[in-house]
């Protein structure tokens, strides 16, 4: 210790401190002449500042020797700034597509083959992102050594924004497509199905019914037909409350067409009727499913009572001439089983004989018949309403739903007055009651105010023109 005090070790210390600190900023000085972008002639420099892309050099240790003038531009910095600094500090972030696990420069670094097409993004002091695509060589020595990477970046800012944009676009279209599809499928149910208890609607079966029935006529008359009515369901209704008799109308036709399966139509015909059309079955068959469904309902839980239901069964190869002709065999078969004491199946071919009350009723709705025999003797297309109706529809959709509540209110009217046949005519009467309206001019159709008596002439003919077009649209009486 004593040493130390010694003034020359002091004195030693001293000048190595002090000349330690004098060669630091000496060398710092020197070093910073020896300045890397001074590798590169000025000419060189100028040529690469001409370009309209930006270019970087990087040396082995992936130091910026030199960054043209638009890539700083590009990136918001100055070109003295860049020099120097590991291109890896700038503020790369994630590929646009995958996360890289290198960077574009480390390919031509490592291995030393050219790296072209890479996507990178970065973002700029400002936090403005920009998307480059980057292609990067080596550079090597005379002797072959390699000395460092030349990258040159394409700004696809602009272009990239525009994608995401239109993939965004995209996005929305394709999903209010699909809204569009499922609104559509979501009105087609609407449009065909008895919203109470899901199955087909009238309107929706006639269809069906009238398609089936033309195959069958191919398929020796193999089309099985069911009429169903709830036994007392008046009763239900006034014991129970009418919410009650919904849900049992909702619980009935589950069980229906359960027994029925994919294999038959369940329609909603009437208040508590159901019309079931089975396509593959005979008569024999037919009789069995109703049988099922019978037994399927009557042993249905329901809250403290039970319902029953009487069945008319029949097919297209007994004598009809039309399917409307076998809907009215089936119901007329259904009738037989309610009076025959309800809570039972009846085959057309088979009907019980009548007591004398029955057949003097039966006659009186005969002697009715006769009087509309031309008029049943063909039966009106309903694919021709449909057509017409669907016309109607879209010239206007306020009197084409008009046209359908008439119809409703019309069978549920008519429905327990008027034989089948007769029914569906007043409905088709009610839907194209208005149909000559798609003659009337928009202007006056849809004129949101008063008509002037001008304009009334002119509507006034439209029931003149109704008679025209389904005189036209349907060869029958
Ligand atoms: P039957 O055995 O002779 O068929 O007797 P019923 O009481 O079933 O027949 P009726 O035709 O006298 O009565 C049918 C009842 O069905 C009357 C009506 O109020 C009821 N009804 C029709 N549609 C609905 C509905 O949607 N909901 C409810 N709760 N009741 C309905
Ligand atoms: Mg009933
Ligand atoms: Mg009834």
């Amino acid at each position: 210790m004593g040493h130390l005090e010694t003034p020359f070790v002091q004195l030693a210390f001293f000048l190595v401190g002090v000349n330690l600190i004098a060669f630091f900023f000496y060398l710092k000085k020197t070093l910073h002449h020896l300045d890397p972008s001074r590798v590169v002639p000025n000419r060189v420099r100028n040529a690469l500042d001409t370009m309209a892309g930006g270019l970087v050099i990087l040396d082995n240790q992936q130091r910026i020797v030199l960054a043209n003038t638009a890539f700083s531009k590009s990136i918001g910095m100055e070109q003295d700034e860049l020099q120097g600094i590991e291109i890896s500090k700038l503020s790369w972030i994630a590929d646009t597509d995958n996360i890289p696990t290198q960077m574009p420069w480390d390919v031509p670094l490592e291995g030393g083959e050219a790296n072209t097409g890479a996507t990178v993004q970065l973002r700029d002091r400002d936090n403005d992102l920009h998307t480059y695509i980057v292609n990067c060589s080596a550079v090597f020595s005379d002797a072959g050594q390699r000395r460092g990477v030349l990258a040159s970046f394409e700004d696809v800012t602009e272009l990239e924004n525009k994608r995401t944009e239109l993939s965004r676009t995209l996005k929305v279209l394709r999903t209010s497509r699909d809204e569009i599809r499922e609104k559509n499928q979501e009105l087609q149910r609407l449009a065909t199905e008895d919203p109470l208890t899901g199955c087909v609607n009238r309107r929706s079966f006639f269809e069906t019914l009238e398609a089936a029935w033309k195959s069958s006529r191919r398929n020796d008359g193999v089309l099985g037909c069911i009429m169903l009515d709830i036994d007392h369901f008046k009763m239900v209704n006034d014991n129970h409350g009418h919410s009650v008799g919904d849900l049992v109308l909702k619980t009935v036709a589950i069980a229906i067409r359960e027994s029925v399966g994919d294999g038959g139509t369940v329609c909603r015909y009437g208040g508590e009727e159901f019309c079931i059309l089975l396509p593959h079955l005979d008569l024999e068959q037919s009789t069995q499913m109703a049988e099922l469904a019978r037994s399927a309902v009557e042993s249905l839980m329901l809250p403290g009572f039970t319902v029953t239901t009487s069945l008319g069964v029949t097919c297209a190869s007994l004598g009809a001439k039309g399917p409307q002709e076998m809907i009215e065999q089936a119901d007329r078969a259904l009738y037989a089983a309610k009076h025959h004491g309800r809570n039972q199946v009846i085959r057309w071919d088979v009907m019980p004989e009548e007591s004398p009350e029955q057949r003097e009723e039966d006659q009186a709705v005969e002697s009715k018949y006769s009087d509309h025999d031309n008029l049943l003797e063909t039966e009106v297309p309903f694919h021709a309403v449909s057509a017409l109706m669907s016309a109607m529809a879209y010239r206007d959709a306020a009197t084409a739903e008009h046209s359908r509540r008439v119809a409703d209110l019309c069978v549920a009217v008519a429905r327990d007055m008027l034989p089948a046949r007769e029914c569906y005519i007043l409905e088709i009467a009610a839907l194209l009651h208005d149909i000559g309206k798609i003659g009337v001019p928009d202007s006056i159709l849809l004129k949101p105010g008063p008509l002037t008596d001008a304009e009334w002439k002119i509507m006034d003919t439209h029931d003149r023109v109704g008679v025209e077009i389904v005189a036209a649209a349907f060869s029958c009486p």
